[in-house]
């Protein structure tokens, strides 16, 4: 399937980074684009933080402050008031919306389903998430009848924002609702048949997706089903290269993570065990602990295929170095590669050609 959005069309499956504040951390623009990266995350709560969203505003928007032309999601905050809210009382949550108090600085935001909107309009991202009463799936089946019925009410707002915002807009951001319910297959038919009746542009697996360390994979699954098929669908917060590869076998297109990057930081790398991966089988892929002393003296590349910048220039040895020593730079150096890696796997995703069955 292809996506299009303003002026760009976008083939799909595709997996975009987390780039929260605006910014992969250690990454320039140039950096990620050399990665073949195919989009990125950016999140509307953490660009409140101090305003930061009227600044980069008044820069023309999120594509024009970054100098970067591919697409961008911004998501809404609904996840924030699952781990702020829910999960560490920094805030409350009501019908109107969810209120922060941050635990960084202190701060009090209000998200409203009207004022999440505004904000990812004023970003300028290309795909606008409805804000979500996000829940994880251990919650009590009345928490998630409570966080569906908000869902719905607060995606119906979130419409209604987007079109009064849009109107006679020539390239139009697309909007996107977020399917809430839990482990409960009647809340998640609920919420997703309401949703489908308001109609968006696409539609998105809410909740946390592991339990008790495990993919909840029949659940995203049953979920898929319930989205129209002609529409993309996005499974938020999956990013383990096995989970990925599963849910796209369900359906889904599009996929987010802070794996790939947040990894590389702490020395996890990734890489493909054959040089042309089998999907079929979970050992396509394998980590690679950069720091262990094994490869102090190696001169090979992580990966002999990677055409990335670090992979075609230094050897584990070096790698393995800047890591003992705490050198900033090779923060940079591991992120480049675990991103391409995850370039790789999607371009290797999309080729029908190499992987009928998926
Ligand atoms: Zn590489």
């Amino acid at each position: 399937m292809n996506l299009a959005i303003k002026d760009k069309n976008i083939k799909l499956p595709v997996f975009f980074p987390d780039a929260t504040h605006g910014v992969i951390k250690g990454l320039d623009t140039i950096d990620i684009n050399n990665t073949f990266t195919d989009g990125l995350v950016v999140n509307a709560l953490h660009l409140l933080i101090d305003n930061k969203i009227d600044h980069l505003s008044q820069n023309g928007g999120i594509h024009n402050f970054m100098g970067y032309e591919g697409p961008i999601i911004s998501d809404s905050g609904g996840f924030q008031a699952m781990s702020l809210v829910r999960r560490r009382n920094n805030g409350k949550l009501d019908d109107n919306g969810v209120f922060f108090k941050l635990p960084t600085n202190g701060q009090k935001i209000i998200l409203t389903p009207e004022s999440c909107i505004e904000a990812q309009y004023k970003i300028g991202s290309d795909i606008i998430m409805c804000l979500d009463d996000c829940t994880d799936p251990s919650e009590s089946d009345e928490e998630q009848n409570t966080s569906v019925k908000r869902t719905i009410a607060w995606a119906k707002r979130c419409k209604e924002k987007y079109l009064e915002l849009t109107d006679g807009m020539k390239e139009k951001p697309l909007i996107f609702g977020i399917v809430q319910g839990g482990n409960n297959k009647l809340l998640r038919e609920k919420c997703a048949n309401d949703l489908v009746k308001l109609g968006f542009d696409g539609y998105a697996y809410g909740g946390w997706p592991v339990q008790n360390n495990v993919f909840i994979g029949e659940i995203v699954e049953f979920t898929s089903e319930l989205m129209p098929d002609d529409k993309p669908k996005y499974a938020m917060g999956v990013g383990k290269p096995e989970d990925i590869i599963v849910s796209c076998k369900y359906g889904y297109d599009m996929f987010d993570c802070v794996l790939p990057t947040r990894d590389a930081r702490h020395k996890r790398l990734y890489r493909f065990t054959n040089d042309l991966p089998d999907f079929n089988n979970n050992n396509f892929y394998e980590y690679v602990h950069i720091s262990n002393a094994k490869y102090i003296n190696s001169k090979e590349p992580i990966e002999k295929n990677c055409d990335c910048h670090t992979c075609k220039n230094f050897s584990f040895g070096y790698l393995n170095h800047l890591f003992r020593i705490k050198e900033q730079s090779v923060y940079r150096l591991a992120t480049i590669h675990n991103l391409r890696f995850y370039s790789r796997m999607m371009s290797y995703l999309r080729d029908q050609s190499l992987f009928p069955t998926i």
